[in-house]
């Protein structure tokens, strides 16, 4: 019997994960744990949440002040424009200045309300997130990156208005988008081809969320307006109270998803981790993107 080679990939992938800010000790150990997995991944960077709000501002700060101060891996805040005046962002971008912390994911934020609520910039604060990406790069030598939706943000009127607002994202200054996450690429696909036509030449990451909670992935793909496919819905239905072929089931998913978007040209990957290694390593694995030695493993 002869078996298909593996399949090939670049290998000038290059991976980036997101972590959010633990409320308790036992959250925050499982922070650092995944952490530790991945570092030896050499991720292009790691980014931390900014809770809705900006409840996190202080917990946001010290995790990546810890990652700037004990790794070697390139660490990037996220900001949220909402409920907070300009001062006290430039404080933020300031006070990450000062811990030489040099990226920033600039965002305007959910409604106070919640998703779904209307959104009302702070009296005193940036009135679009253009703003605050120009106000980061005025600060100083920031990268910025922002958010960007294959599905269209779900207050868009349409995909038009909703590049109008990347595009002036990125002549503020962002110089990469991350996306929103999607199930089916085609949405991905599509959107790339969109941004194309209107002449947006930053690199947009695809944000990959691997799933192995459904019900949980199904919440958040309500709010923020991603499709789930029936497929995709299928491959989970009857699960629930089976999380060990769950997980299995998870990762054949991810990685297929990941694979077809190498196959299509994509090269940079940036994974929600949830605070979670296991899964996000797998896929890695997968794609070719492994630890450079033993011993970094
Ligand atoms: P914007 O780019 O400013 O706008 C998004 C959409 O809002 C536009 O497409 C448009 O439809 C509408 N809009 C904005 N301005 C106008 C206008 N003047 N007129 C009409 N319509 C307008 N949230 C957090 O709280 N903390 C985080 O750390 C966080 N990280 C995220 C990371 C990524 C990669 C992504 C994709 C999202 C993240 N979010 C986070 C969620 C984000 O804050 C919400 O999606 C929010 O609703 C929009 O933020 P934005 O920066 O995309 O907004």
């Amino acid at each position: 019997v002869s078996l298909p080679p593996a399949r090939q990939v670049s290998p000038d992938l290059s991976v980036s994960f997101e972590f959010f800010p633990p409320k308790t000790a036992e959250m925050e150990a499982s922070l650092w744990s995944a952490f530790q997995r991945l570092v030896p991944l050499e991720p292009k960077f790691v980014s931390v949440t900014y809770g809705a709000g900006g409840s996190t501002r202080d917990r946001t700060h010290q995790i990546v002040g810890r990652i700037r101060r004990e790794s070697n891996v390139e660490p990037a805040a996220h900001l949220t424009c909402v409920g907070a005046s300009r001062a006290s962002l430039e404080e933020v971008i300031h006070a990450y200045q000062t811990i030489d912390v040099r990226h920033i994911v600039a965002l305007r934020g959910d409604p106070v309300d919640g998703v779904g609520g209307t959104y009302a910039p702070h009296p005193q604060g940036f009135q679009t997130t253009a703003d605050l990406v120009a106000a980061i790069r005025r600060a100083g030598d920031f990268e910025v990156s922002v958010a960007a939706y294959p599905e269209k943000h779900p207050e868009s009127r349409d995909f038009d208005a909703d590049i109008d607002v990347l595009k002036a994202k990125v002549d503020a200054g962002a110089t990469r988008a991350i996306t929103q996450f999607f199930f089916d690429n085609a949405h991905f696909y599509r959107y790339r081809d969109r941004l194309q036509k209107r002449g947006v030449e930053i690199p947009v990451i695809p944000g990959i969320l691997p799933v192995t909670k459904f019900a949980q992935a199904a919440r958040f793909a309500g709010q923020c307006g991603a499709e789930i496919p029936d497929w995709f819905a299928a491959h989970f239905d009857g699960l629930d109270e089976d999380p060990d072929t769950r997980r299995l089931v998870a990762a054949s998913v991810v990685a297929d998803q990941v694979l077809d978007l190498t196959a299509n040209g994509v090269t940079d990957f940036h994974f929600y981790t949830l605070n979670r290694a296991e899964l996000v390593y797998a896929t890695c694995h997968m794609l070719g993107v492994r630890p450079a030695t033993k011993e970094a493993a």
